[in-house]
């Protein structure tokens, strides 16, 4: 069986992570949410006091130690060997990864580490640059969208018991990334030219996963 790299790309809210972790779970692959492997950076700078615009972002990419241990669910995140998985899904470090994503010494960083990571393939990775910068050779790219309407409603969803924020909020955070991804110089948020776009609006993940399924049974 042909081993292969899979890339998700899209805006958040869109279903990347749960389609991803599906997609992962029936080929049997592991899988990368690379959004976390930001909000790790953001969730370091912000222990360190360090603001996105600081020069000293540069040091602290130098010094830390991020690990991706997979896990049979996922993966764990693993600071200067600490869990800090259940850490980074605060409002205030969305934003702050959203905000750091623009360094080009931020990214510079992620990219040696997300590509050892794909450097066996059987891996499906989600994020917003795999099938442009990351991994412009992947065997499978999609491109995964949905109204902002749909999308807001989702994340509300997922995140109304954890967060307190209202569904207006949430939202607005939303609309401000989107907006900061799309038009940052730096891999911005753009479908690659060869990924397969899938608007997820009115169908369920499992309608996603199995369309991608239908996608790539050629390649395997
Ligand atoms: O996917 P998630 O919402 O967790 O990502 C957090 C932030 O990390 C995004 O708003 C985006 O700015 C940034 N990101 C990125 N490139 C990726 C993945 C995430 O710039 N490949």
């Amino acid at each position: 069986m042909k081993s292969l790299l899979i890339t998700i790309d899209g805006p958040a809210g869109a279903g990347k992570t749960t389609v991803s972790r599906m997609l992962a779970a029936r080929l049997g692959y592991s899988y990368v949410d690379t959004g976390a492997l930001y909000r790790a950076i953001a969730y370091a700078a912000k222990t360190a006091r360090i603001a996105s615009d600081d020069a000293a972002l540069e040091e602290l990419c130098r010094k830390i130690k991020l690990e991706v241990i997979p896990r049979q669910d996922g993966f764990c995140l693993m600071l200067d060997g600490i869990d800090i998985s259940d850490k980074i899904r605060t409002p205030e470090i969305t934003m702050l990864a959203s905000a750091i994503s623009a360094r080009p010494v931020v990214r510079k960083y992620l990219l040696y580490l997300q590509r050892e990571l794909g450097k066996n393939k059987q891996c499906v990775f989600e994020g917003r640059d795999m099938g442009t910068v990351v991994f412009p050779d992947a065997d499978m790219k999609f491109f995964l969208s949905a109204s902002l309407k749909m999308r807001a409603d989702r994340r509300y969803e997922e995140l109304k018991a954890k967060t307190g924020q209202t569904r207006e909020e949430v939202e607005k955070d939303m609309a401000c990334r989107d907006k900061n991804d799309s038009s940052r110089d730096i891999a911005p948020l753009v479908p690659a030219k060869d990924a397969v776009m899938i608007d997820s609006t009115d169908l369920s993940a499992e309608e996603v996963v199995s369309s991608m399924i239908r996608r790539i049974t050629h390649l395997i």
